[in-house]
């Protein structure tokens, strides 16, 4: 499967970082398309459609074989976030476990945080993943995340040919 067929596949989206990819940016370009292993074959991902995302150059270097680090986007206004790949790495591996993922000025701001983490998640490994927000008592709002029937990333779900939100969304 070659980059072209995975940018019609995923909508020209980087899997990583979520933005645009532009299928004409020259191949050398930080900006061009690549194929991502979700499972990088270092560690026994197998190189098939459902474990194959779409992502920028420089993104897919950036994660190199480990889990992909994130950065929250900017315009969501986060005051303070923690690692979210470590994070959702850890609650995979606990299912039913909580973490909180960041702090936001507002419940608003919250939610959106809250719906773009369990969309990152959901990305990444199919299961119920869950997000919400709650107040921290001083006028900020954190986003908490929890996830149920997570498959182990190592072990990517054979068959599974959803690509976008292999799990179900259920952000609040
Ligand atoms: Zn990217």
């Amino acid at each position: 499967m070659k980059a072209r067929d995975l940018g019609v596949r995923d909508g020209w989206v980087c899997w990583l970082c979520d933005r645009p990819v532009d299928p004409d940016a020259p191949s050398h370009s930080p900006h061009a398309p690549t194929v991502d292993h979700v499972v990088p074959r270092s560690r026994g991902g197998a190189t098939r459609p459902d474990n194959l995302r779409l992502a920028h150059r420089r993104c897919n270097g950036r994660r190199a074989d480990t889990l992909p680090e994130l950065r929250w986007p900017e315009e969501l206004g986060a005051l303070d976030t923690s690692a979210l790949w470590t994070a959702i790495a850890r609650l995979v591996r606990r299912p039913g476990s909580v973490e909180t993922v960041a702090v936001f000025p507002s419940e608003d701001r919250a939610r959106a945080g809250s719906t773009w983490a369990v969309d990152r998640a959901c990305a990444f490994v199919g299961g119920e993943w869950r997000g919400w927000t709650e107040p921290t008592g001083v006028g900020t709002h954190v986003v908490r995340l929890t996830v149920t029937g997570a498959a182990d990333p190592g072990r990517p779900k054979v068959g599974d040919r959803r690509i976008r939100g292999r799990g179900r969304r259920a952000s609040r």
